[in-house]
């Protein structure tokens, strides 16, 4: 905060008061706010009903307003003659700019740069905490292909969520994907009434949350047999996906592992198919920094985690997707998911 000039930090909902606290907010209407300030100890606003949820810690003092208190106040009181204040980029914009009417002549600024590169280096915990969600996903995986991909594509998304959790999850990274047939071309399409069918690819994207780290794998199944179109297509997806997945080491750039993929897919014809980035960071959040992406010229340190996970979406035909988390070593690259990726025949 010194090196950077920043008087106050203000972390609200999100995965920056969790990462520093240990305390996830509900996203409710009454403010949350961990406060560190010029002076003192950082102090935790919570409201007094959500105190029991907070375990103790002697980095930082809780102070509860009760309902009727004017919880605003507090922060202003805390924040006092700071100049310049940085806030978290999860925080509802009614408090922000009501802060902002209250403290007028303050300069305010995103506090990502200061916790951006602590959350996207992982310690040994983490990375702990990330591969054993993974693991729990790849077990989920290897239960899935063992099921009959003959109902509607909402009953097996709510069957791989129950699965998540019976293999040890505490709850879901996200809405799990089940995509069949031509719903496989929208890459976030939310599993619907669609009975699968034979020859359609389903595309599978799950991840569970285990001690508040994500997983988020995916693979594509093909019920009945493979199209030559299909089949194709996705040998040109696993080796592009492959070849990204081999490609990460320290010192090289996020932008430089897309181009990996991208180069495969469109060597082979299917650029205009491959419609997004070919990963994301993960952690408490499931996206979050690094951005797999052209234009980002960030330099991967040992122990970023990220997706790869390029897709080949051909609109009203099908679509497949491969996607691992991987963890930069000091020397390489450790994939966190191991379950079978070939077009899995069900
Ligand atoms: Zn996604
Ligand atoms: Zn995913
Ligand atoms: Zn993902």
């Amino acid at each position: 905060m010194t090196t950077a000039g920043v008087d106050a930090v203000l972390l609200s909902v999100g995965h920056d008061l969790p990462y520093f606290t240990g305390y996830e907010a509900m996203p409710l209407e009454r403010i949350t706010m961990l406060v560190l300030a010029p002076t003192g100890i950082p102090t935790l606003v919570v409201p007094e009903l959500e105190v029991p949820r907070v375990k103790a810690d002697t980095a930082f003092q809780v102070r509860g307003w009760g309902e009727m208190e004017d919880s605003v106040g507090i922060l202003v009181d805390l924040v006092g003659e700071a100049q310049t204040v940085a806030v978290g980029d999860q925080c509802w914009a009614g408090f922000v700019l009501e802060l902002q009417q209250r403290l007028r002549g303050t300069f305010w600024q995103s506090a990502t740069p200061l916790t951006l590169p602590m959350r996207m280096r992982k310690t040994a915990d983490e990375v702990a905490a990330l591969r054993a969600t993974a693991d729990s996903a790849d077990r989920v995986a290897a239960r899935l292909a063992m099921e009959p991909f003959a109902g509607r594509e909402a009953d097996l998304s709510v069957w791989i969520e129950a699965a998540l959790r019976e293999e040890g999850n505490e709850g879901l990274s996200f809405q799990a994907i089940v995509a069949s047939g031509p719903n496989a071309a929208s890459p976030h399409h939310h599993g619907g009434g669609r009975v699968m069918a034979a020859g359609d690819t389903v595309v599978c994207d799950f991840g569970g949350r285990m001690n508040g780290y994500c997983s988020d794998t995916t693979r594509t199944f093909i019920v009945g047999e493979p199209s030559p179109e299909a089949a194709a297509a996705h040998a040109v997806l696993l080796a592009a996906q492959q070849a990204a997945v081999a490609a990460v080491r320290p010192g090289v750039t996020a932008e430089s592992i897309d181009r990996v993929a991208r180069e495969i897919i469109d060597g082979a014809g299917y650029g205009q198919f491959f419609i997004h980035r070919t990963g994301h960071g993960i952690g408490l959040d499931v996206h979050e920094h690094p951005y797999i992406v052209e234009g980002n010229d960030l330099v991967l340190e040992s122990g970023m985690a990220f997706s790869i996970e390029p897709g080949i979406y051909v609109s009203g035909e099908f679509g497949m997707r491969i996607e691992d988390i991987v963890v930069v070593t000091d020397e390489g690259v450790e994939n966190l998911n191991q379950s079978p990726r070939d077009l899995i025949s069900v």
